[in-house]
């Protein structure tokens, strides 16, 4: 082997904090308050991180401590996402919508030794705070009322007060890339949460990856409306990739209801916005009963589940907005895919939706394979069904203390996402291995028949399960919102899916419901539809 010339550079968060502070110190972060936008510049918020970490050092948080955030998008959140891994230490989000019992879960297996919190939250961590066997220190960010006495007998400091005492010029260890960064774990759908753990290295090249066109495409000239919670898979990546790029940040806080949302891209000039599906539909729905600006948005970036398509038809034609599609999990960092239109296709033509509308074309850094129920690799070929398998930097090797081998396949991730690949790379997921149904031995993708659901005009929201069938063994059931509870019933429903699928894969049960319950992250919960069915509480029609 011939050695390169190349330097040793370690790929760390210090490194991002470094560049943010020097290159982009006058870029924006704009924190909304209920007395309206808190501006702080990137340097402040070095600034501020170096104080963190003199504050965190001095609680006694060494090299590979756990420091758990419970927070709300934020400046301050922000200063501790830099100052906890620059320091050696390790970020553990916390989701703040997790049952109790399963954040005293994650809390403990986390083995968090301080964890900041939102004062607006204190109320819901004080609610496991005596379960917390790790927890040595309460930091709450804010300076408004709350009774610190809920979080028990644990010391309890308050952020303002830490950072004032400290200087900003921290002394930032030497970081090893390959040492651990940050922690996060997946909402647990299915058991108990898992914990994955990113290495500097890992983040700093997704951060990276993050900021190309075929990703996010973001430059200092963006001002990027965060919604996605930076506990919901690291904000997809998007507050490195920020302060690495320059990119100023608006930070919604805990307004994130579709009024506030809309004031901020316009009071803002928001360039660039991310968040999950069913908040863009209340955005939209918001939208055609109030005059709303949405002119300054180049581009949303939306996924974390199935992005309708006539969601995308419908902000482009009526705000001129592109909708990109994007799919990953926690497990990958996550961006895994991004679905961008190939070149031959020309921006804005007809067939572009078509592109569009595909779950995501797999990214650069980022290898993927297709492979059936005994590991055989299929081909890209738009018909082989298999689930998805991906591998590279930023893809996880394993769960953090948790082995789970079935998850892993010589060296590649099993994502449990079941779909098709097209020949240049585009994957279209149909569904997840657990939710997909097999009726008389034939698959019928939900994704697609939800997807299909929602483009319906009368319609909220659908969700489609498996039930069990005598016959068939399974049938899908179309639960389904709609407009103020009336307009098409399932005769009609059917109709219009039988239009696009074939006559077999259409349901023959329905059941309307007034919403379809979401988990933490805010996508529709299946689990929870399926056993309500089971306990005969969904009021069902039949149709012949
Ligand atoms: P959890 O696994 O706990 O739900 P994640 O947010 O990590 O938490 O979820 C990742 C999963 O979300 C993926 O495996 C996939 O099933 C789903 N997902 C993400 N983006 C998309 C998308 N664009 N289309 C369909 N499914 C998606």
């Amino acid at each position: 082997m011939l050695p390169s010339t190349m330097q040793e550079f370690p790929l760390t968060i210090s490194a991002v904090l470094r560049h943010g502070r020097t290159v982009y110190g006058d870029a924006e972060c704009v924190t909304w308050t209920e007395n309206g936008p808190r501006r702080a510049t990137y340097a402040t918020i070095a600034d501020n991180a170096g104080r963190a970490a003199g504050a965190l050092a001095r609680l006694g948080v060494k090299s590979g401590d756990r420091v758990g955030t419970f927070m709300w998008n934020s400046q301050e959140h922000m200063e501790v996402y830099l100052a906890v891994p620059s320091m050696g230490a390790v970020v553990h989000t916390l989701n703040i919508r997790l049952f109790p019992e399963q954040l005293a879960y994650v809390i403990n297996h986390g083995e968090d030794k301080v964890v900041f919190v939102d004062d607006s939250l204190v109320p819901l961590l004080a609610k496991v705070a005596s379960d917390l066997a790790s927890v040595e220190c309460f930091v709450i960010v804010g300076d408004g009322d709350c009774d610190a006495s809920l979080l028990g007998d644990r010391r309890v400091e308050r952020y303002s007060d830490l950072i004032a005492k400290e200087s900003p010029d921290f002394d930032w260890p030497e970081i090893d890339e390959r040492q651990a960064s940050a922690m996060c774990y997946t909402s647990g759908t299915t058991g108990n949460p898992k914990g994955v753990v990113y290495s500097h290295r890992s983040s700093f090249l997704h951060s990276f990856a993050a900021t190309t066109p075929n990703a996010l495409n973001l430059s200092e000239r963006d001002r990027i409306l965060m919604i996605v919670p930076m506990f919901h898979a690291n904000a997809w990546g998007i507050p490195y990739a920020a302060f690495l790029c320059g990119a100023s940040l608006v930070m919604p806080g805990r307004f994130l209801q579709a009024e506030p949302v809309t004031r901020m891209v316009k009071e803002e000039r928001v360039t660039f916005a991310g968040a999950v599906p069913t908040i863009w539909a209340d955005i939209y729905r918001y939208g055609e009963e109030h005059e709303i600006d949405l002119s300054t948005i180049r581009s949303i970036i939306c996924g974390g589940s199935a992005v309708p398509r006539s969601l995308m038809e419908n902000f482009e034609k009526k705000y001129g907005v592109r909708i990109i599609q994007a799919w990953g999990m926690t497990e990958t960092s996550p961006l895994a895919a991004v679905a961008h239109p190939p070149r031959s296709v020309e921006i804005g033509s007809p067939a572009e939706m078509d592109w569009r509308a595909r779950t995501g074309r797999v990214v650069g850094g980022v290898e993927l394979r297709l492979v059936d129920d005994m590991g055989n690799a299929l081909p890209w070929d738009n018909e082989a069904v298999g689930e998805i398998e991906v591998r590279g930097p930023w893809i996880t090797g394993s769960y953090y203390r948790d082995p789970a081998p079935e998850k892993f396949d010589n060296g590649w991730l099993r994502t449990g996402d079941v779909g098709t690949v097209s020949p240049e790379g585009y994957v279209q997921i149909t569904d997840r291995a657990k939710d997909v149904i097999k009726s008389g031995g034939e698959w019928i993708s939900s994704v697609e028949l939800e997807n299909i659901l929602m483009g319906h005009p009368d319609v909220v929201e659908a969700s489609v399960i498996g039930v069990p069938d005598a016959r068939w063994d399974e049938r899908p059931l179309a639960c389904v919102v709609r407009k103020n509870g009336g307009g098409a019933d399932a005769a009609v429903l059917a109709a219009y899916l039988a239009e696009h699928v074939a006559k077999w894969q259409v349901p023959e049960r329905w059941s309307f419901i007034d919403e379809v319950p979401k988990t933490s992250v805010g996508k529709f919960d299946k689990t929870v539809l399926s056993a309500r069915h089971e306990k005969g509480e969904l009021l069902i029609e039949q149709l012949d």
